[in-house]
């Protein structure tokens, strides 16, 4: 049984009631194989530059602090911000369209809401005192590689990782955490950085969390806070100018129109599937109480970027491990079965036809460049 349909349904068994539910590849890998950690961010890079078909130059991307400055939005004239909760996750859902994006100009700011601290170290090669002893620290070494792998900026936003509660009865979430503030405690950072970055699209997780932790389902809470309210001046006033995101998405990235077709792609080439026990498991979960797949309005072409996005999913040594799930399917592959990354487009203040293949459908044609 592929491990990663092992712990899922250990984290489905185990996650507290009231975090949603839903089929998919989780955060949290088993660790196995022997990695070699101390690849600095330009050996990274220089990897990244060796293995990529030839493009544009990938924009420089610009540290943004976590202060509370303003951050400089010149670059492109379309800003796109993706939310996430934890470092590592920019990489795991997204990671390709982002990558793209990047390279056609517009301005990406991922926002990180918490720090990870409460990760585990998910992949043996990993485990030596010297990592456990400043793990943090090495999220955030690891979250800079991905961030110039993909060509992104990128922000922490300053809140303390909740942890994914496991026992039966789960026990309380640590105090202070994320998850555990109040909403308005908890988006202010974030409609804060939606009125300095001003982005025109912010990509989240559903109501579910897209994954049963607490600080996923706090993101999508936050995130839709963040959207909703930065455009209203009697809201949040010591937050900065108001400014109107135009469009709210979601992101569809486990969902099993996906699945279904990278297995049968694998077996049309002879490859034994990883994803037949997952699709037979799925079957047993359509009563699943958290509801069906969010349908999917968008689907963003990135296949050339597949690459990138794995090499950012492998700069974050401590929670993926190179020969885990994450790269089971050939690259190749997975270009043919399925070359998008899907979303539901959950809020929209201009016109758009959906089907969509481009989240700034709609938006092109208002900006003025
Ligand atoms: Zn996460």
């Amino acid at each position: 049984m592929p491990f990663w349909l092992v712990l899922t349904r250990g984290i489905m068994r185990s996650a507290p009631a009231g975090y949603g539910k839903r089929g998919g590849i989780t955060c949290r890998i088993q660790p196995a194989v022997e990695r070699d950690f101390r690849m600095s961010s330009v050996s990274l890079g220089h990897v990244a530059a060796q293995n990529e078909p030839a493009r544009p130059e990938p924009a420089q991307p610009q540290p943004v602090p976590a202060s509370t400055g303003l951050l400089t939005c010149g670059g492109g004239p379309l800003r796109l911000m993706a939310v996430h909760a934890h470092p590592d996750d920019e990489s795991s859902k997204g990671a390709a369209t982002m990558a793209r994006y990047v390279r056609e100009g517009v301005d990406v700011l991922v926002c990180t809401l918490t720090g990870g601290e409460r990760g585990d170290i998910l992949n043996k090669a990993m485990e030596r005192p010297e990592i456990r002893a400043d793990l943090p620290g090495i999220r955030r070494a690891e979250m800079a590689m991905a961030r110039d792998i993909l060509g992104v900026r990128q922000q922490f936003l300053g809140f303390v990782d909740s942890g994914l509660p496991e026992g039966d009865p789960p026990p309380p979430l640590p105090a202070g955490c994320f998850a555990l503030q109040p909403l308005e405690v908890a988006a202010g950072p974030l409609v804060r950085a939606v009125r300095e970055f001003r982005p025109h699209v912010i990509l989240t997780y559903d109501e579910n969390g897209g994954y049963p932790h607490p600080d996923h389902i706090m993101t999508h809470r936050v995130s839709v806070e963040a959207f909703e309210a930065a455009a209203d001046p009697d809201r949040y006033p010591d937050r900065g100018e108001p400014w109107q995101p135009l469009k709210l998405y979601y992101f569809v990235t486990f969902h099993r129109a996906r699945f279904t077709a990278l297995h049968e792609k694998m077996v049309e080439h002879g490859l034994e599937s990883v994803y037949a026990e997952r699709l037979a498991a799925w079957a047993d979960e359509d009563d699943d109480p958290s509801g069906p797949e969010h349908e999917i309005t968008t689907n963003v072409p990135c296949a050339d970027y597949f690459e990138l996005r794995d090499q950012a999913l492998s700069a974050h040594a401590t929670q993926v491990d190179p020969n885990g799930p994450w790269f089971a399917c050939p690259v190749e592959i997975q270009r043919e079965a399925w070359p998008t990354e899907d979303y539901h487009l959950a809020r929209s203040l201009v016109d758009t036809d959906k089907p969509e293949d481009d989240l700034f459908a709609g938006i092109r044609e208002k900006v003025r460049l």
